[in-house]
């Protein structure tokens, strides 16, 4: 990956000798590395086991959840917060866990909707939750660095399961807790 960056480099006009540059390439490999490590970890690394039984059937919430990720558009940041909530049915995860799934989509070249809709379906997939919802609101560094050059869009989405779904009364309470 050194390598590529030092060609990006000059296939801009740069000189990748140059003093300031010099070492560039394998800094940029390194954070490009870092950007994207969500592809080496597993969902049962993250997990790890902490999945706990519980009566709890009331809404279970994580908000501002800080979400750093990469569109595969461009491979340029898109920034901003993940609201994840779920009605457990039977188990909970621990809280921590929930910004490490996050983390673990969010470190990938993604699409937002994408993104949304894979949290969701994991945190169904290990709670067996009788509903999810996520919802992402971020700031796209392509729209605002490049093209229409829009400073102040933010991009929002929404993935609703279950009972997140079918029933209007769970969708609202979700919505006005993150308000
Ligand atoms: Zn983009």
């Amino acid at each position: 990956m050194n390598e590529h960056y030092a060609r990006i480099i000059e296939a801009i006009g740069e000189d990748p000798q140059r003093p300031g540059l010099k070492d560039t390439p394998k800094r940029a490999a390194k954070a490009m590395q870092y950007l994207t490590q969500g592809y080496q970890q597993s969902l049962d690394d993250i997990v790890n086991e902490a999945i706990f039984p519980s009566d709890c059937s009331e809404m279970v919430l994580v908000k501002d959840i800080e979400l750093y990720s990469l569109c595969e558009h461009h491979l340029l940041p898109f920034i901003g917060k993940a609201h994840v909530a779920y009605i457990p049915n039977g188990k909970v995860l621990g809280l921590s866990k929930v910004a490490r799934i996050v983390d673990m989509f969010a470190r990938r070249l993604q699409i937002q909707e994408q993104l949304t809709v894979e949290i969701a379906e994991t945190i169904q997939d290990v709670t067996g939750a009788a509903g999810v919802g996520v919802i992402i609101e971020a700031k796209h560094m392509c729209m605002m660095m490049r093209g229409v050059e829009k400073q102040n869009s933010v991009m929002k989405t929404s993935a609703m399961l279950g009972s997140f779904r079918s029933q209007q009364a769970t969708r609202t309470e979700f919505l006005s807790l993150i308000r």
